[in-house]
């Protein structure tokens, strides 16, 4: 408790705020609206939202999951991301050691922040649309790619010198890793956004954790597959599918934050 628990709780408030606005980018993605203007009404009754009913995960909370005026239900996704964002932003916030007060940790902080929110769009977007946008991966390739040049670490400095070679080689393994099983299914396992996604990965987590990613990618995936057709036998049959991307992105976040522990439990 003291500094670093208020911290948290104001970089927590900060993530929902940011979880809310993914909310509407993955909402309003190639639907042709524009994600900054326009206010955000109800989808039913098109009922203009105050701006108590736009508090992150309070306003579900008040109105109990319904819009006030045609009583439609609001989708749990809309809290969950919000939580889900506040809650990344703090683990991010105590991995970047930010209360060292070293404008380098704000600088990796702001970096991160912005990486693992587009894996927030893209693990969202694939659940929905069963397709990762193109725009969003190559943004978050790019990203990845960046942050080699810190050697793929925290507190290290930005400059050529420490770009991450081993890291950079491992983004392309993981990527002809799900080419080969995208080439051998052709196409039924996975889309071939997931073998773009898998190079970032790669860049983002180095060998060691994005193999760890991948691994608990495939595991979780596997036993939410079964969970399915286990629980809605007519819904989800052997031939449906579920999309992959937000198990690969699960994976990642996962690894990245307990990557060495889970590294010494699986190899
Ligand atoms: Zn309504």
């Amino acid at each position: 408790m003291g500094v670093d628990f208020f911290a948290g709780i104001i970089i927590f408030v900060f993530g929902a705020v940011i979880g809310s606005f993914l909310n509407v980018v993955i909402l309003r993605l190639n639907t042709g609206q524009s994600t900054i203007s326009g206010r955000s009404k109800c989808f039913t009754c098109a009922k203009k939202l105050k701006w108590h009913e736009l508090l992150p995960i309070i306003s579900f909370v008040l109105l109990k999951g319904k819009c006030s005026a045609c009583k439609t239900k609001i989708s749990w996704q809309y809290p969950l991301v919000e939580t889900i964002t506040g809650i990344i932003f703090v683990l991010l916030f105590q991995q970047s050691q930010i209360s060292n007060l070293k404008s380098q940790n704000f600088f990796d902080f702001g970096f991160l922040v912005l990486i693992f929110s587009i894996l927030i769009i893209i693990a969202i977007y694939d659940y929905h649309h069963q397709i990762i946008p193109n725009f969003f991966v190559w943004i978050f390739n790019g990203l990845a790619f960046l942050w080699l040049f810190n050697f793929g670490n925290l507190s290290a400095i930005w400059r050529i010198e420490n770009f991450n070679m081993d890291g950079f080689l491992a983004g392309f393994i993981l990527f002809a890793f799900f080419a080969l099983l995208w080439g051998v299914s052709k196409g039924r396992w996975m889309g071939f956004g997931d073998v773009k996604l898998a190079l970032g990965i790669g860049w983002l987590l180095g060998m060691a954790k994005g193999a760890a990613a991948i691994t608990l990618a495939f595991w979780i995936g596997a036993i939410i597959g079964v969970l399915l057709i286990y629980l809605s036998k007519n819904k989800y049959g052997m031939k449906s599918s579920i999309a992959f991307g937000p198990f690969m992105v699960l994976g990642t976040m996962i690894s990245f934050f307990w990557g060495e522990k889970i590294i010494s439990f699986l190899f």
